[in-house]
Formats: C-alpha cells, sequence, structure tokens
C-alpha cells in the first residue's frame, strides 16, 4: 500500500510523496503519528479524519497530459567563442577547444533564419523569450561587438548570461541597459575556487565578486553555481561566511546552487562521488544552518523535472518530458556553425542542425526525439519510477547502441535500493516544501 510513497519531514509537519503519481500529502506531527500508529494494526487506515486525502494520495490514477504549447517561445543558447580566461579541470569544452571560430555579426540574422525555417515547417509564429549567451566565456572583450550587435537585434528580450564573472564589472554600461540575469560560476572561497579552475590571472576571482556586487546593487539578478565537492565540507561554512560578510546570503536577488561535476550528460555522475556528496551535504546542512538558503535542484539527476510534476500534479497535468531539450527549440548555437539540442553536450548525438554557410535542420531527427517521453517509450510507460525520472537524459541513454528511444534509468535504478535514497528526497522535498 505505502511501497512508493516518501515521507519527510520539516520541522512542524510531515510530507508524504507517493512517487507513482506525484501526489503529496502534508500531516501535521499528530496526524503523522496517528497514521504510523494504524500502519502498525495492519493498514486500519477507516478511523483516520484524513482518511480521504490519504486515500487519493494512494490511488495510483494517472493524472492527465499536460501538453507543451507550440507557441511556447525559444530561447536560443547563443555560444559566442570557446575562448576562455579560465581552464577548468572539469570543463566540458576541454575536447572542443581546438575550435577557433566565432559567432559574428553577420551570424545573427543566420541565425533568426534558422528559426525563420523551423517556425515555417511547423506553420507556428516565431517568438523569442530569453537569449542566453553562453560561451567559453561570452563576456571576453574579443565579443564585445557581437555583444552590441546581438543586444541590439533581441532588444526587446531578457538575457540570461551564463559566465565565470569577471568581465561582468567590465562591461557594466552595456549591461546596465538591459533586462538580464547572471549565473555566475564560483566554487567557494578562493582556495576552493582555484583548486579545479585554473585561471590564467589571480584577480579574476576578485573581480568576479565586484562583478556579482555591481550587478546586486544595480537590481540584476544572480545566481551563483557551484560545483560541490565532498571532500571538506568545512570549506562551505567559509564560503558561508563570505557571502555573509559581503551581505548577499539573504539577498533576494541572489540564490546559491549546488549541483554536481557531470560526466557526459545530466545522468552520468560517479555513483561514489554522488554518495559521499550527498552524505557531506547532509552533514553540512546538520552543521552549518546557513547551507538551508542554498538549493540544490540540480543535486540529483532529473530533480527539477520531479519538482515540476510535484507542482503540476496538484492541477491535475503532470509533465512527461524529461527536459525541455526534447521539445522546446530552445537550441545551442555553437561558435563552429553547428546547432545543438542541449547546451551541455554538443557532439553528434545532440546536432540538429547548421546555421552559417547555410542553414540546415534535421526535422526526422527533432521528430524522432519528440517520442522521448515517458508516454511513449517502452520501457518507461509502466515503470514507478517515470514521473521521477522522465525517462533519464537523452545523452546518457544514446550512448549504448545510438537508439535515440533508449531509457536511461541511470541513478534512479542505482538508487532504489540504497539507503541514501531517502536522504536524497528529503533534500529536494524540504526545498519543495518550504519554498
Ligand atoms: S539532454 Fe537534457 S537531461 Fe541530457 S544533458 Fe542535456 S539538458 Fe541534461
Ligand atoms: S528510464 Fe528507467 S527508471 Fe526512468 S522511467 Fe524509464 S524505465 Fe523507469
Amino acid at each position: 500500500m505505502f511501497d512508493n510513497v516518501f515521507v519527510t519531514s520539516n520541522r512542524s509537519k510531515y510530507i508524504l510523496i507517493n512517487m507513482k503519481n506525484a501526489k503529496s500529502l502534508i500531516l501535521s506531527k499528530k496526524s503523522f503519528k496517528e497514521l504510523t500508529i494504524s500502519i502498525r494494526n495492519g493498514n486500519n487506515i477507516k478511523n483516520l479524519s484524513f482518511k480521504e486525502e490519504l486515500l487519493s494520495l494512494l490511488k495510483d490514477d494517472e493524472p492527465v497530459l499536460r501538453q507543451v504549447e507550440p507557441e511556447q517561445s525559444y530561447n536560443p543558447v547563443l555560444m559566442l567563442s570557446y575562448d576562455c580566461n579560465y581552464d577548468c579541470l572539469y570543463c566540458y569544452q576541454r575536447d572542443i577547444k581546438g575550435i577557433t571560430t566565432k559567432i559574428e555579426i553577420e551570424d545573427i540574422p543566420r541565425i533568426d533564419s534558422f528559426y525563420d525555417k523551423f517556425c515555417s515547417h511547423y506553420n507556428i509564429e516565431k517568438k523569442y523569450g530569453t537569449i542566453y549567451l553562453t560561451g567559453g566565456e561570452p563576456l571576453l572583450p574579443d565579443n564585445s561587438d557581437v555583444i552590441d550587435a546581438i543586444l541590439m537585434f533581441w532588444k526587446e528580450n531578457r538575457f540570461i548570461i551564463k559566465t565565470n564573472g569577471s568581465y561582468i564589472f567590465e562591461n557594466r554600461d552595456k549591461l546596465l541597459k538591459i533586462n538580464c540575469e547572471f549565473h555566475v560560476s564560483v566554487d567557494g572561497v578562493y582556495e576552493t575556487h582555484s583548486k579545479r579552475r585554473i585561471s590564467k590571472s589571480k584577480d579574476n576571482y576578485k573581480d568576479t565578486l565586484l562583478g556579482i556586487d555591481w550587478a546586486l546593487s544595480n537590481d540584476k539578478k544572480v545566481v551563483i553555481l557551484s560545483i560541490f565537492y565532498p571532500d571538506n565540507i568545512d570549506q562551505y561554512s567559509h564560503f558561508f561566511d563570505l557571502l555573509e560578510h559581503l551581505g548577499w546570503l539573504k539577498t533576494d536577488n541572489l540564490a546559491v546552487q549546488f549541483s554536481l561535476e557531470l560526466n557526459n550528460g545530466c545522468d552520468d555522475i560517479c555513483n561514489e562521488y554522488y554518495i559521499e556528496a550527498i552524505i557531506a551535504f547532509d552533514n553540512l546542512r546538520k552543521k552549518d544552518k546557513r547551507a538551508y538558503y542554498i538549493s540544490i535542484p540540480k543535486f540529483f539527476p532529473g530533480s527539477g523535472f520531479l519538482i515540476e510534476n510535484l507542482m503540476h500534479v496538484k492541477t491535475g497535468e503532470y509533465q512527461p518530458y524529461r527536459c525541455n531539450c526534447l521539445i522546446i527549440p530552445s537550441y545551442s548555437f555553437a561558435p563552429d556553425g553547428k546547432v545543438y539540442m542541449c547546451n551541455l553536450v554538443a557532439d553528434d548525438c545532440t546536432y540538429i542542425g547548421e546555421y552559417k554557410e547555410h542553414i540546415f535542420i534535421n526535422f526526422n531527427k527533432i521528430e524522432t526525439i519528440k517520442k522521448r517521453n515517458i508516454d511513449e517509450m517502452e520501457n518507461c510507460k509502466h515503470c514507478d519510477w517515470k514521473l521521477a525520472c522522465g525517462g533519464g537524459c537523452f545523452i546518457t541513454g544514446v550512448k549504448g547502441d545510438g537508439n535515440l528511444l533508449n531509457p536511461s534509468c541511470g541513478q534512479w535504478q542505482n538508487l532504489k535500493s540504497n539507503i541514501h535514497l531517502q536522504n536524497i528526497m528529503n533534500h529536494i522535498l524540504f526545498d519543495v516544501f518550504t519554498e
């Protein structure tokens, strides 16, 4: 009866979630105690005051499919060049750093034509949403002219700039005028940060802090993205000291997110490192309450998908696609003229077209990838974990025999019988239900 139900406690209340239908139920301490007594007495729930809500939670009915609206706007990711002033040890672009071509000013209308072709094929309106600027390091001085042209071309749009932050301050005049948010990679205090983020100048870290400070003082939203390492959790207390000292920790405009080092795609995390990270993060929250300010949506592969479903299911809907890459054409435009469907992995498996020499779109591949959802993938249709896993990362799944529709059970299957799964769920659910 309760096989698929996880329980987590948020100090004053208990949260029950059925993984099979993503429904949740919040109980007071007293009600939860009543429930545990009734379970001990052979699942006799007849007399519970919240019997109806509990039965609804346990009912394995399928929620109604939420169709992603075709008129949804597109958020192109412009990878200006692979050049960077850092040489991070875990950079996923290390193998392609030799590519020296860049997005040039004359490529901007080509990217627009790419979307013209796409929209005319599907007979839909072209509608840009947020424009992502990324690299390499997008704010390098060499990219200054193309950035000006991009800001002009999409002047009505919002920008998200994924950066190491060291040139934010230098670009402040142009950045001040636009609607933008910064996603800045900072791995902790300087000693931690510089262990794996190898920089050509010691000043880069200082410049990053200066840039973030400028952005926050000018009402720009900043998300600090940190790769979490379990080897020395004390370092994170020093990081929180720094954030507190700078007056940033409780600032509404600043979010700090921990994520894990990935190999090939979102599900490809070394299992040993993963388990160590979960234990260390759990200890960190016990040891230093400031860790509760840190969000971990990317800490477990697919937790963003699970969280979305926990939200949607309240209205009787669910999201059938593990990630937006599979259904929304927010494509990544690489500096060499190739177009990829995912901005984390640029390889044959994510390649879907060209925009520089000529416009090419592989519509057959796009259509096949759209079938990668938990309603159409044979293995996933009846899987108890589908609302949490979503069929897994496309890239990890394809790796075996190249079949675009292979499921990628990855971490969910690895951890299903792992004692740390409850621990992981506690952190994910805590963050959802305390927001
Ligand atoms: S396809 Fe989706 S899940 Fe896989 S690496 Fe790209 S963003 Fe992550
Ligand atoms: S990928 Fe595996 S674990 Fe995930 S939904 Fe499909 S069958 Fe289930």
